[in-house]
């Protein structure tokens, strides 16, 4: 059939609009969630929502379910959705672009005069970010039945304010649970937030699915002393310990090639100019999409660790905080973004997904995908963040497409998880 097409003005009007809700002065978004600048993301939302003539449900982790309905409620639906908050001084396309597209899907779908077989339902998820409440992800989460709600309301941000009492205060706890499950198909269109697809020149992306994860927090136990009288070769210096460990752990990760290995966090104590350093703590966090080899980059490090705090004469302690398996996505809906791409004459590119994003959960649920549109510069949870228009109605069509297919298919085409 002829492709259908999204309103690339009117996404670009959405898109705009909504990045009022906490606005930096450098172009960027600060919108944490559950803070005032959230509530006013969120009832925007729900205006835009009921303008184009869907219902809306909240749930009671403050999930917002806005539903196009279908011909046949009966069927399961086709979800889309994203998340509305943002990083402290993030971008103005992270998450957000996931929502406005299923809202101009909604729209074009409107103007086209479609009503589709299946319940359409885009979704805002709550707390993606994991910024002010950490963990991030969490409305999914709790949704996928792997976060545990009552530990979610409990979480507290910096000032001591919790999760429950804050999702109270702006009004978007609702009373009891949407389910609308099982789901037919789901997808989220996101930023890519990386530079892959900039590089190869391409609008749209097409993760196969979310690497794997491994964190590590890692304790090294020197003895402090004073610089000055204290010998070269006479010193336990815990610094110098995580110095040579940090250089190990970046090349190993290199040597692997398609693993990434970092160290985002140091601590070192007394952090004082003129104390050689007697204990430094730090995390590592390490990713790919082949498991195996992934793990045994974690095998490699570690020994890594452990050889260098033998021959130094300092003891080390690593633990593996967290753990997280690779998440592929539904084969079928993963080769429908493909093909979908090519129909509508847009260069598109194979890819994993190194991020997080809320449909790692939902992926447990309901066959899944993500489509991907180009970072500029490859930059994201930052104020520059940038996509072009052009590229989000890019991926806006696609998604629209891709709904219109799953979604106006009484005959439920059963489309497999991933693996
Ligand atoms: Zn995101």
């Amino acid at each position: 059939m002829e492709k259908l097409h999204t309103n690339p003005e009117r996404l670009k009007k959405f898109l705009t609009e909504i990045a009022v809700f906490g606005a930096t002065e450098n172009n960027g978004v600060s919108r944490l969630a559950l803070s005032d600048e959230d509530k006013g993301a969120r009832d925007q939302l729900a205006k835009w929502f009921k303008e184009a003539g869907c219902e809306m449900e909240i749930d009671r982790m403050g999930n917002m379910f806005f539903i196009r309905p279908g011909k046949d409620r009966s069927l399961p639906p086709v979800m889309t959705g994203s998340h509305c908050d943002s990083q402290p001084q993030g971008g103005r396309f992270d998450g957000i672009l996931g929502i406005i597209t299923g809202l101009e899907t909604v729209c074009a779908l409107n103007d086209a005069g479609v009503q589709l077989e299946r319940d359409f339902i885009v979704v805002n998820w709550t707390n993606e970010e994991g910024s002010r409440f950490t963990p991030g992800t969490t409305g999914s989460g709790v949704f996928a039945g792997e976060l545990d709600m009552e530990e979610m309301y409990a979480l507290t941000d910096r000032n001591g304010c919790t999760f429950g009492e804050e999702l109270k205060r702006i009004n978007y706890m609702g009373k009891k649970d949407f389910n609308p499950q099982p789901l037919h198909a789901n997808f989220e269109c996101h930023i890519e937030q990386g530079p892959v697809l900039e590089n190869v020149g391409k609008p749209i992306g097409v993760p196969k699915g979310i690497v794997c994860l491994r964190w590590y927090d890692v304790e090294i136990q020197g003895v402090p002393n004073h610089v000055g009288p204290t010998p070269m070769n006479d010193r336990k210096d815990a610094l110098y310990a995580f110095s040579c460990m940090n250089q190990r752990i970046f090349e190993l990760g290199l040597a692997a090639g398609n693993v990434v290995a970092s160290v985002g966090e140091v601590h070192a104590t007394p952090n004082s100019r003129n104390v050689i350093p007697g204990h430094v703590k730090f995390t590592i966090d390490i990713r790919g999409w082949d498991e195996p080899l992934t793990d045994q980059v974690c095998t490699d490090i570690e020994e890594a660790i452990n050889s260098i705090s033998k021959k130094l004469g300092m003891s080390v302690n690593i633990r593996c905080v967290w753990k997280v398996r690779r998440a592929p996505f539904s084969p079928e809906l993963v080769s429908m973004i493909h093909e979908t791409a090519k129909e509508l004459n847009l260069p598109a590119h194979d890819m994993v997904s190194g991020a997080s994003h809320d449909t790692v959960y939902i992926n447990q649920l309901s066959p899944s995908a993500m489509i991907f549109v180009p970072s500029i510069g490859g930059r994201s949870h930052a104020e520059v963040e940038e996509t072009s228009w052009a590229d989000c109605a890019a991926g806006a069509d696609v998604l629209l497409n891709c709904v219109y297919k799953t979604a106006n298919d009484p005959a439920g085409t059963a489309y497999t998880l991933g693996e």
